[in-house]
């Protein structure tokens, strides 16, 4: 069977020094707020191209301390909209929603599948502050055009990469784009922990601490609190391994790409549409999503023949029921990509033959 990720294969990959690093903070008698989040951090802000990362408790956290310490600091307020892209993980909408802040959902370009800089353009307000850019699947969403939407509406950029970790935008990395960039370490993601773990990178002093201090009860002085905090930490064994698994994340990505490429080249079946990819650096393929009229049926024929695959995602955040006040919107493209989107196994661990096998079954599919 080939599986849509073998978690296990891919810890093995670098098992004898994920090992060694866990059993050292297991030795250490130290398990929150060490040398380990303080090396990780240092490592992972190199990494991204920013001079502050901050570990927290998930990719949710991430974004929920982001917004917070946006608002704290002033430079948001409750009520103000922040553009998002309408076809996203509710995580995304959640950061935003849980602060008091409105999500403005904006379809997304049905050939890329990620927010539509023209539609953007259009949904501004002036209640407009800020926009949530998510790199969907692995795939850069920033542009030039993006970039001078934020610049000429004087918008705070926040990048949501929680699936694009070592995406890059030219000779940057994506989560160094804007004013920060909220990642998620979830074990299926490309630097992903062995539970749970998030982290903000950011150029901004003052904006990392205030994430630091929001994240710890709210307080930067033992026993004093400025803020109503939480309680959101990335812990050591985490960081540790962690800190293991980035130095093989560019090499990691690049056997992604060589996945991928036997997909681009490969899939010849009118029925299947994949999304061009005309640069290869700007996506790391989180996942290999392809787009079929009869996706259900085509899921159903590659599980019947050995192959797993999920749908992301198979009802959008407007249809879900948390979400009841915007049941009304009708977002054809979203809707339409929710409708026939089907995720290919990819992984950093996933064979030729394997890539190769999934490629001869999806030609043979009638
Ligand atoms: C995984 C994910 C998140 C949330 O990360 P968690 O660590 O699971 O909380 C946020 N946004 C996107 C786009 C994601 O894929």
């Amino acid at each position: 069977m080939i599986k849509f990720l073998d978690l296990e294969r891919v810890t093995a990959a670098h098992g004898a020094e994920i090992n060694e690093a866990v059993s050292r903070v297991v030795n250490s008698g130290w398990y929150l707020q060490g040398e380990e989040n303080r090396r990780f951090e240092r490592n992972f802000a190199d990494f991204i191209g920013v001079s502050h990362a901050v570990g927290c408790a998930n990719g949710l956290d991430a974004l929920i301390l982001t917004f917070r310490a946006l608002i704290e600091s002033g430079r948001l307020s409750p009520g103000d909209e922040v553009i998002v892209p309408a076809n996203t993980y509710i995580a995304s909408i959640l950061g935003i929603t849980e602060n008091g802040l409105t999500p403005v959902l904006v379809e997304p370009d049905p050939v890329t599948l990620q927010l539509d800089p023209a539609r953007a353009a259009e949904a501004v307000t002036p209640r407009t502050r800020a926009m949530l850019l998510v790199h969907l699947y692995g795939r850069c969403a920033f542009s030039d055009e993006i970039g001078k939407i934020c610049r000429d509406n004087d918008f705070l950029l926040i990048e949501d990469n929680a699936q694009a970790h070592g995406c890059m935008f030219g000779d940057r990395r994506t989560g160094s784009l804007g004013i920060a960039g909220c990642h998620s370490f979830y074990p299926g993601k490309n630097l992903g922990a062995l539970g749970d773990g998030g982290a903000v990178t950011t150029g901004d002093a003052e904006l990392a601490e205030t994430i630091r201090t929001l994240a710890n009860y709210g307080s930067s002085k033992k026993y004093v609190f400025e803020y109503c905090g939480r309680n959101s930490r990335l812990d050591e064994i985490q960081a540790a391994v962690l800190d293991v698994k980035l130095k093989y994340l560019d090499e990691d990505n690049d056997k992604r790409r060589a996945i991928a490429s036997i997909f681009l080249d490969e899939i010849e079946n009118p029925a299947v549409t994949i999304p061009p990819t005309p640069d290869m650096s700007a996506n790391v393929f989180h996942l290999f999503p392809i787009l079929c009229d009869r996706r259900d049926e085509l899921q159903k024929y590659l599980a019947d023949h050995g192959v797993q695959t999920l749908i992301h995602y198979p009802i959008p955040p407007h249809k879900q029921n948390c979400y009841k006040e915007w049941a009304h919107l009708h977002l054809p493209i979203t809707e339409d990509i929710h409708r026939r989107e089907l995720s290919l196994p990819i992984s950093p661990v996933m064979t030729q033959e394997e890539a190769r096998e999934v490629v001869r079954l999806i030609n043979a599919w009638k």
